[in-house]
């Protein structure tokens, strides 16, 4: 486990778990107990690497604490002799919503993150004269690219403390103070900053991942860095699958092409290949492959099937849907399935949803993302109550419940109550009407 500050503690900390032939599981302190619980318990963690400070509120747990404080060698000779890792170790598990009702842990083995590594170098391109400003907390996979990548090639890694990372002008400044020449970053992050007042840095390249990158944004970001690059993977092939250099204004935007040792296949629900230009489900295979869920072979094998192009080899289902353009490029056109992801995060509505029903006053919920403009995406649950419910109070009593179950990013901005759920003539759920219905208009026309 690892629990540090960001500060220099923590690629000292992850680098030692790495180097002691360990896995790391970062643990966010302000997770939920019973998610946190859950975490330690589902991974036996034997350590967790913390400040004390910051693991005063975990739950009970065996796993015995290491301060990252003063630990490190002062001389490289000093280091402990270790085993070398052997590529199929795990190199960390990272934990990610599941439409079940439980977060499940993804884990990713050194080769996957080697061949990650090795293909950032060559393409978008590092050197060792590249400093990097890292932003992104580690619970999330794209934080291993801004935090080893630019060491693997001798270049400087500047890690931003928290507070920065959400503080536009203090984001801004840190970037002329150190000349940081790559800044990796979600669309909501460069949507900040540009809405913070940053007029862009010429000498540095803007890299944009997690989330679908617009054309709108990719033209302001274009004029403000020396190149633009968007990139696209799940946590479960090793945080980037494909990337392309956006060269530009006119569009598509598209997420270009796999990496190093990456297959991508679009298939149809035959697993058939599509022709150019049919919208078809992402598959991606190759090294990046994670080795499944930790401790969860039933999902592992719902989500990672056999590669039919290849013989021995798996390939991952994404759940994205895309299509070939006539040279080659793939163009990414959404979900296929609930999942969605609000300023970065990945949230799959089932989760919390499973949270709802777990309320003795709940009969039934649905949980829905609704864009009022790309910076402003709220969560709301619909949840089906007794009809003469006291929403004064349920609603508060929801929120805290929900909250002890999911992440606080995961807690729906929104809870509006319903006697029974609108349905369609072929007995489906009838989200027009229950989007424009509210709580009083819902209950009076079900009574
Ligand atoms: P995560 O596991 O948090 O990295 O989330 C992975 C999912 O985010 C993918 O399956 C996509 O749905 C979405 N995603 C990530 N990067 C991109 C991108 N560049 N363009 C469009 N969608 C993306």
């Amino acid at each position: 486990g690892v629990c540090v500050d960001r500060s220099l503690d923590l690629p000292v900390s992850l680098l030692g778990i790495l180097k002691a032939g360990c896995a790391s599981l970062p643990l966010d302190p302000r997770m939920p107990q019973r998610l946190l619980a859950q975490m330690i318990e589902e991974t036996r963690v034997g350590f967790i690497v913390a400040h004390p400070e910051l693991v005063q509120q975990f739950p009970a747990h065996g796993a015995r604490l290491i301060s990252p404080v003063g630990s490190g060698a002062e001389d490289p000779g000093d280091a402990p002799r270790l085993p070398a890792c052997r590529a199929d170790q795990p190199a960390y598990v990272l934990y990610t919503s599941g439409s079940t009702g439980k977060p499940k842990g993804v884990e990713v083995c050194h080769r996957s993150v080697v061949n990650l590594l090795t293909s950032v170098r060559r393409r978008p391109g590092l050197s060792p004269d590249d400093v990097l400003l890292a932003i992104t907390p580690i619970v999330f996979d794209i934080s291993v690219l801004e935090l080893f990548a630019p060491l693997t090639v001798g270049g400087c890694v500047v890690v931003a403390p928290a507070a920065m990372t959400v503080d536009a002008p203090a984001l801004a400044k840190a970037l002329e103070d150190h000349r940081i020449s790559v800044l990796q970053a979600t669309p909501a992050t460069w949507r900040l900053l540009i809405a913070g007042g940053w007029q862009g840095r010429r000498e540095m390249r803007a890299l944009c991942g997690g989330e679908r990158l617009s054309l709108d944004l990719a033209r302001k970001l274009r004029s403000r860095a020396a190149g633009l690059w968007n990139l696209y993977g799940p946590t479960e092939t090793t945080v980037y699958s494909t990337m392309e250099e956006i060269l530009s204004d006119e569009g598509p935007i598209t997420i270009g092409r796999p990496i190093a040792n990456t297959y991508i296949y679009l298939l149809d629900e035959a697993l058939a290949p599509v022709p150019v230009g049919t919208p078809a489900e992402i598959y991606i295979a190759g090294d990046g492959l994670a080795a499944g869920y930790f401790g969860r072979p039933d999902l592992t094998a719902e989500r990672f099937l056999p590669d039919p192009f290849r013989s021995g080899g798996r390939m991952y289902r994404t759940g994205d849907l895309a299509r070939y353009l006539p040279d080659g490029r793939i163009e990414h056109l959404g979900r296929l399935d609930q999942q969605v992801k609000i300023r970065g995060f990945r949230i799959e509505p089932g989760e919390i949803e499973f949270a709802l029903n777990a309320h003795s006053a709940v009969r039934g919920s649905l949980v829905e993302a609704l864009e009022h403009t790309p910076d402003d995406v709220r969560l709301v649950a619909y949840v089906v109550c007794e009809p003469e419910t006291d929403e004064t109070r349920l609603v508060p009593e929801l929120r805290r419940h929900v909250a002890d179950r999911v992440p606080a990013y995961m807690v729906p901005a929104e809870f509006r109550l319903l006697a029974r759920f609108p349905l369609t003539l072929n007995g489906k759920i009838d989200l027009e009407v229950l989007r424009t219905s509210s709580r009083s208009a819902a209950i009076a026309t079900s009574k």
